[in-house]
């Protein structure tokens, strides 16, 4: 249950007691994403508040990778020992925290499973003490559409404490999956949604595939999602984004994969549903129901929509 707080303190540990500092390799592969040409100017801007960063800053839009990505290069602009406008990605304080082994960098990550209310209630006897290693502690709440009920409010109490040096961080694909208590109080910074034409990555082309001959097959889904019991919640909103993708290709008229060829010739009744259906699914993703259970659901939902349209127009 506290495996995310045992992270966090163990990285802290280590990186106190001085001993090999993590490879410029790895921390570069950490900052990547973030430093992609769409994201200059959330970087520009992150740039121009670094002398006085707020509170709470909330990173929306873009995809996962990038948006956590950012907060990290936020937390290294905020500390790098040798630039002041641009973190040198290269200095011990840069590569402590790509690797997020920096005893001032808390990262509670919602990523494959909600942050619990016991990681937020270890903040804050932190709060209270000076930064250890940099000139300002930052809390990360990766995918922050995780947070519990309880957590949130808790949260809500340690961002009434002022704690000056300590900066948070939390990203969540849209503002409105947060708590509007939450958001109110911070800065929202909204990263460039990916294009909608890109194509997908090889995982993901695996997916659309799958679900593309399960639509029209009714076939080889269960067997799929059977021997994937390991997959999580992120993984399956991934999964979901590929369905939503194939819509939006099929909506404007594009030629893209498998999936949005099927859904081309339904009447527009038939593409609400399976707009609410996408929908649904994720939020029912948010709320925490099996991921597997939720990607079977969908999947069931897009083969009945699929076959709800006349069966012999629709391709093989
Ligand atoms: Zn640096």
């Amino acid at each position: 249950m506290a495996a995310g707080k045992k992270n966090v303190r163990a990285s802290a540990r280590k990186a106190e007691t001085g001993d090999v500092l993590p490879g410029a390799d790895e921390a570069r592969a950490a900052f990547e994403p973030a430093l992609a040409p769409e994201l200059e100017r959330p970087r520009a801007f992150l740039k121009t508040m670094r002398h006085e960063p707020p509170q709470l800053l909330h990173l929306e839009g873009g995809e996962a990778s990038s948006r956590v990505a950012l907060a990290l290069w936020w937390a290294a602009l905020l500390n790098c020992e040798l630039n002041d406008d641009e973190p040198c990605l290269a200095c011990s304080s840069c590569l402590r925290l790509g690797a997020a082994m920096h005893p001032d960098l808390f990262l509670l990550d919602g990523r494959a499973a909600s942050i619990k209310i016991d990681e937020v209630r270890a903040l804050r006897p932190v709060l209270g003490e000076k930064p250890h290693f940099g000139r300002r502690r930052v809390i990360v709440l990766a995918e922050a559409q995780a947070l519990g009920v309880e957590a949130a409010n808790s949260l809500l109490k340690v961002l009434e404490d002022p704690s000056p040096d300590t900066c948070f961080v939390f990203t969540a694909p849209q503002r409105e999956r947060l708590l509007p208590t939450l958001v109110s109080r911070g800065w929202v910074i909204t990263l460039p949604w990916p294009p909608a034409g890109r194509p997908l990555s090889e995982a993901m082309q695996f997916w659309e595939q799958a679900l593309a001959r399960f639509a029209s097959e009714g076939r080889g889904w269960f067997d799929l999602t059977q021997a994937r019991n390991a997959l999580d919640a992120a993984s399956a909103q991934q999964i979901t984004l590929v369905g939503q993708k194939a819509l939006a290709d099929c909506l404007a008229g594009r030629n893209a994969g498998p999936l949005s060829a099927l859904m081309r010739p339904l009447p527009e009744h038939l593409l609400i549903e399976l707009s609410d259906l996408f929908v649904e699914c994720q939020d029912a993703l948010q709320f925490q129901v099996n991921p597997l259970l939720t990607l079977d659901v969908m999947a069931v939902g897009l083969h009945r929509i699929v076959h709800a349209c006349a069966r012999g127009s629709l391709p093989a």
